[in-house]
């Protein structure tokens, strides 16, 4: 992540906080909606795979600004652009490896 400035990584560290904060607020919501006795059995879930998914998303930047892998494509290892990262802070891959990935997928499920 050499190409991110202190002042980049400072931003993209209070994106991250802000997202984990606004999951933690809506995991909580959906948790207390959950105590009011309409019980459907098999739907309540504490915490949806989703939203499960966002918070280790979330946490696997975290840890990749602390090794400095942060911002680093990991299908390509190329820099991903500041603008992305900033729109999507948790991204791992640069965007050609983002729509690649999403092309194969999308032929595995045709
Ligand atoms: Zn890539």
């Amino acid at each position: 992540m050499r190409h991110l400035s202190t002042q980049q990584l400072v931003r993209l560290r209070s994106l991250l906080d802000t997202a984990e904060s606004a999951l933690r607020q809506r995991i909580q919501a959906q948790d207390l909606a959950g105590d009011d006795g309409e019980d459907t059995v098999g739907v309540r879930h504490f915490m949806s795979d989703q939203d499960l998914h966002e918070l280790l998303d979330i946490t696997n930047a975290r840890a990749r600004m602390q090794d400095n892998s942060y911002g680093v494509c990991v299908d390509c290892g190329i820099d991903i652009d500041v603008e992305r990262l900033l729109a999507y802070p948790t991204a791992k891959r640069c965007l050609d490896c983002q729509r690649l990935r999403e092309q194969r997928r999308a032929h595995l499920l045709s």
